[in-house]
Protein backbone atom coordinates (compact mmCIF):
# COMPACT_ATOMS: atom_id res chain seq x y z
CA UNK A 1 0.00 0.00 0.00
CA UNK A 2 1.35 3.45 -1.15
CA UNK A 3 0.86 6.24 1.71
CA UNK A 4 1.68 9.82 1.01
CA UNK A 5 4.00 11.14 3.71
CA UNK A 6 2.32 14.05 4.37
CA UNK A 7 -0.32 12.07 6.07
CA UNK A 8 2.30 11.68 9.14
CA UNK A 9 3.59 15.51 8.67
CA UNK A 10 0.34 16.06 9.58
CA UNK A 11 -0.62 13.41 12.14
CA UNK A 12 2.49 14.31 13.88
CA UNK A 13 0.99 17.86 14.29
CA UNK A 14 -2.44 17.29 15.28
CA UNK A 15 -2.56 14.00 16.80
CA UNK A 16 -1.48 13.76 20.35
CA UNK A 17 -1.02 11.02 23.15
CA UNK A 18 -4.38 12.69 25.06
CA UNK A 19 -6.73 10.38 22.21
CA UNK A 20 -6.53 8.35 19.70
CA UNK A 21 -6.50 10.00 16.35
CA UNK A 22 -8.87 9.05 13.69
CA UNK A 23 -8.77 9.24 9.81
CA UNK A 24 -10.24 7.84 6.71
CA UNK A 25 -8.21 7.08 4.12
CA UNK A 26 -9.52 7.68 0.36
CA UNK A 27 -7.28 6.81 -2.65
CA UNK A 28 -8.00 3.96 -5.79
CA UNK A 29 -6.89 0.41 -5.00
CA UNK A 30 -3.44 0.10 -3.17
CA UNK A 31 -2.74 4.19 -3.34
CA UNK A 32 -3.67 6.35 -0.36
CA UNK A 33 -4.48 9.74 -2.73
CA UNK A 34 -6.14 11.89 0.04
CA UNK A 35 -7.99 11.51 3.79
CA UNK A 36 -10.17 12.94 6.31
CA UNK A 37 -9.65 13.20 9.51
CA UNK A 38 -12.71 12.32 11.90
CA UNK A 39 -13.42 12.94 15.97
CA UNK A 40 -12.50 10.26 17.95
CA UNK A 41 -16.25 10.22 19.98
CA UNK A 42 -14.49 8.42 23.10
CA UNK A 43 -11.98 11.04 23.27
CA UNK A 44 -9.63 8.16 24.92
CA UNK A 45 -5.85 7.63 25.14
CA UNK A 46 -6.47 3.95 23.81
CA UNK A 47 -9.51 3.37 22.06
CA UNK A 48 -11.26 5.09 19.22
CA UNK A 49 -15.08 5.64 18.05
CA UNK A 50 -15.95 7.50 14.82
CA UNK A 51 -18.97 9.06 14.43
CA UNK A 52 -21.67 7.13 11.79
CA UNK A 53 -22.86 10.58 10.39
CA UNK A 54 -18.87 11.72 10.09
CA UNK A 55 -18.06 8.79 8.42
CA UNK A 56 -21.49 8.55 5.77
CA UNK A 57 -19.98 12.09 4.75
CA UNK A 58 -16.68 11.72 4.93
CA UNK A 59 -17.15 8.58 2.64
CA UNK A 60 -19.77 10.07 0.52
CA UNK A 61 -17.77 12.95 -0.57
CA UNK A 62 -14.73 10.87 -1.47
CA UNK A 63 -16.93 8.36 -3.33
CA UNK A 64 -18.27 11.98 -5.50
CA UNK A 65 -15.02 12.11 -6.33
CA UNK A 66 -14.12 8.68 -7.65
CA UNK A 67 -12.31 7.40 -4.56
CA UNK A 68 -13.03 4.95 -2.37
CA UNK A 69 -11.77 4.05 1.17
CA UNK A 70 -8.63 2.40 1.01
CA UNK A 71 -7.90 2.45 4.44
CA UNK A 72 -8.71 3.18 8.07
CA UNK A 73 -5.97 5.27 10.16
CA UNK A 74 -5.44 5.55 13.88
CA UNK A 75 -2.84 6.24 16.45
CA UNK A 76 -1.68 3.85 19.88
CA UNK A 77 0.40 5.27 22.83
CA UNK A 78 2.47 1.97 22.01
CA UNK A 79 3.52 -0.50 19.27
CA UNK A 80 1.34 0.13 15.90
CA UNK A 81 -0.28 -3.38 16.34
CA UNK A 82 -3.87 -4.29 15.97
CA UNK A 83 -5.89 -4.41 19.87
CA UNK A 84 -8.35 -7.11 20.25
CA UNK A 85 -11.24 -4.70 19.37
CA UNK A 86 -9.19 -3.52 16.24
CA UNK A 87 -9.33 -7.04 14.92
CA UNK A 88 -12.80 -7.38 15.45
CA UNK A 89 -13.61 -4.15 13.50
CA UNK A 90 -11.21 -5.24 10.94
CA UNK A 91 -13.31 -7.98 10.56
CA UNK A 92 -16.06 -5.27 9.75
CA UNK A 93 -14.05 -2.82 7.51
CA UNK A 94 -12.01 -5.36 5.68
CA UNK A 95 -9.89 -2.45 4.08
CA UNK A 96 -6.24 -1.69 5.10
CA UNK A 97 -5.47 -0.65 8.37
CA UNK A 98 -2.90 1.91 9.07
CA UNK A 99 -1.62 2.21 12.80
CA UNK A 100 1.28 4.69 13.95
CA UNK A 101 2.96 4.91 17.55
CA UNK A 102 1.77 8.57 18.60
CA UNK A 103 5.27 8.67 20.21
CA UNK A 104 7.65 7.47 17.70
CA UNK A 105 5.49 7.71 14.90
CA UNK A 106 6.63 4.13 14.14
CA UNK A 107 3.49 2.88 11.90
CA UNK A 108 2.50 -0.27 10.24
CA UNK A 109 -0.56 -1.24 8.38
CA UNK A 110 -2.58 -4.57 8.66
CA UNK A 111 -6.03 -6.46 6.91
CA UNK A 112 -7.62 -9.03 8.24
CA UNK A 113 -7.55 -12.33 6.59
CA UNK A 114 -7.71 -15.98 7.32
CA UNK A 115 -9.33 -14.92 11.18
CA UNK A 116 -6.27 -12.70 11.84
CA UNK A 117 -4.53 -9.28 11.39
CA UNK A 118 -1.92 -9.78 8.39
CA UNK A 119 0.59 -7.25 7.96
CA UNK A 120 0.61 -5.24 4.71
CA UNK A 121 3.92 -4.15 3.24
CA UNK A 122 3.84 0.05 3.31
CA UNK A 123 5.40 2.42 1.29
CA UNK A 124 5.61 6.57 1.97
CA UNK A 125 5.17 8.05 -1.58
ZN1 LIG B 1 -6.04 0.52 17.74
Amino acid sequence: MKIPARLLEEARRRCSPDAECPALLFGREETVLTWSWLRNVLNSPTAFLLDPEEMYRAITDAEASGLELVAIFHTHPGPPAPSPIDIKYMRLWPVAWVISNVYTWETAAWRFKEGRAAPVHLEWI
